[in-house]
């Protein structure tokens, strides 16, 4: 079993027929290196007619991997988890260039997606199961039974914050359940599922079971229309979710995963053992340039605390480092683009002229050997009033918003009040309270005295319009299956 992280994307950014190759297509998008700022490739994106013949390969070669049992895949599963850690670093700097995370962050990210194709390659013999059913009958001649059966073939959506590991969060449980895949990377990042392709090839797996295909939102938009895909599994916004569901029920119904975006509060009580809470609101705003779907950008601290917790943390942000992402101290990286960094730096602006002060950052830099890339200064902002745009709409970017509060009843209501509810967390040291509080959260995932654990063994999605669906878990497993009911009468 060999592998070879080939960097050159002149060969081409999709993959189908089990090898790494290019289409002819009209239309193209440039692909950036967060890191450095240059454009490395033209990517021709896919139309409906290139989907369309791409699904058809991924359901000719989908019987052969869905007949095996899941031990036999398993097998292909774990072969591939042990490829990604035996290349993890390669892997971790492709990352780095592509999204511009810091390099320690990346590896964390390699690591995980390993574990995730071992979790299913474990689990999946043990779930999928049927079940058997005696029937009302004088000598137990009728009785019924169910099989867990694959959905055949199914579209990925990706979003660009961290292209290998979200790409693995739908693939590993979609193939351990028997499925084939096509995925479509967002055109921020496209070439990670690409690399995972050529794993997973390594690793054995069938030629056209897994398949990437470019573009933007034509192309997602021509996967969630094609008839012969069973379901959708989509991560990005919540205007993008809205309109893959749509699309998903106007030729055929298919189920659809929705894995939106956050709003996400942290609540920090006047009990909270500050230094932990601190340093808990700074992985929670500025890990991966902020660009995390559970981002707690609104910090919700209680009255007494805030001149401490404001003058520790401004502290504290004097060591933080941005710059090159491939250096190991750097702990803040490229933003994805430049239309992103605009963005991001809008929303400062915007508040600024509003009456919001900035503490700190909020501006773009410039480091030393990636000049050209996309660099902002995490920003800690104050003065905000909760009806402002910089506190109701998601940033995607390390922006920190601290908001005073004064009891439990009301930072609840003002933490609920927004229509995301991905997730949300506490510092408390009172039991009571945390777990009264978590109930009364509104959001698919609650941490309590910690912030942004993922460990593939929970289930991980979103309340209200932060989607619906689960990845991670053995429910995510379940949702790549069918269950067929069989009623014999002997
Ligand atoms: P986006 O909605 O702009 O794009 C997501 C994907 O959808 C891209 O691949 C894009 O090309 C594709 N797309 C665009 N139009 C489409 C259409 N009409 N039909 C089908 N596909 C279409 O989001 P983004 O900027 O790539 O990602 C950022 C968003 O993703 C944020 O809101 C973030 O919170 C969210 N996110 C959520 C999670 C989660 O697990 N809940 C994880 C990461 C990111």
């Amino acid at each position: 079993m060999t592998f070879e992280v080939v960097k050159d994307l002149s060969a081409g950014l999709y993959f189908f027929n089990g090898k790494r190759q290019t289409i002819q297509g009209s239309e193209t998008f440039p692909v950036y290196e967060a890191r450095s700022g240059e454009v490395v490739a033209q990517c021709p994106s896919a139309d409906a007619a290139h989907v369309d013949k791409i699904v058809d390969l991924a359901a000719e070669a989908q019987p052969q991997w869905g007949r095996l049992t899941p031990i036999e895949r398993g097998k292909v599963l774990n072969r591939v988890a042990d490829l990604i850690r035996q290349h993890l670093e390669e892997l971790a700097v492709w990352e780095v260039k592509t999204n511009g995370k810091p390099i320690t962050e990346a590896r964390i990210d390699i690591e995980a997606s390993a574990d995730m194709f071992q979790f299913y390659a474990g689990v999946a013999p043990a779930v999928l199961k049927g079940d058997y059913f005696d029937l009302p009958s004088e000598n137990q001649t009728r009785f019924a039974y169910t099989r867990r059966e694959p959905l055949g073939v199914v579209g990925c959506i990706g979003a660009w914050n961290y292209p290998f590991l979200l790409c693995v969060w739908k693939i590993a449980p979609a193939l351990a359940g028997g499925n084939a895949v096509v995925f479509k990377p967002s055109p921020f990042a496209p070439a990670s599922p690409v690399l995972l392709g050529e794993l997973l090839k390594a690793a054995g797996l069938p030629d056209g079971v897994y398949n990437v295909v470019q573009g933007e939102g034509k192309t997602g938009e021509a996967l969630c229309l094609n008839e012969k895909i069973a379901k959708v599994s989509f991560t990005g916004s919540v205007g993008t979710g809205k309109l893959v569901q749509q699309n998903c029920a106007k030729r055929s119904v298919k189920p659809v995963t929705l894995e939106l975006g956050g709003k996400s509060p942290l609540i920090i009580f006047e009990d909270a053992e500050i230094s932990n809470a601190i340093s808990a609101s700074i992985l929670a705003n500025f890990f991966n340039q902020g660009e995390v779907c559970t981002n707690a950008t609104r910090v919700f601290v209680h009255n007494s605390l805030v001149e401490k917790y404001t003058g520790e943390l401004l502290e504290v942000l004097k060591k933080l480092q941005v710059g090159d992402p491939l250096h190991e101290e750097t702990k803040v990286g490229a933003t994805i683009n430049e239309p992103h960094l605009k963005r991001v730096l809008g929303f400062v602006e915007r508040a600024q002229a509003q009456g919001a002060k900035v503490l700190r950052g909020g501006q773009r830099v410039h480091p030393e050997g990636v000049e050209k890339g996309f660099y902002f200064d995490p920003a800690v902002i104050t003065n905000l009033k909760d009806d402002m745009e910089i506190v109701k709409d998601e940033i995607f970017g390390a922006v920190l918003l601290i908001l005073p509060f004064e009891d439990e009843a009301e930072v609840i209501q003002r933490a609920n009040n927004t229509s995301y509810g991905l997730a949300a967390g506490l510092y408390t040291k009172d039991v009571g309270r945390a777990h009264r509080v978590a109930a009364k959260l509104q959001a698919g995932t609650v941490f309590i005295n910690t912030y942004n654990d993922c460990d593939v063994n929970v289930p991980f999605g979103g309340y209200k319009s932060s989607g619906h669906g689960r990845e991670n878990c053995i429910e995510a497993l379940h949702a790549y299956t069918q269950i067929k009911a069989i009623y014999v009468n002997t």
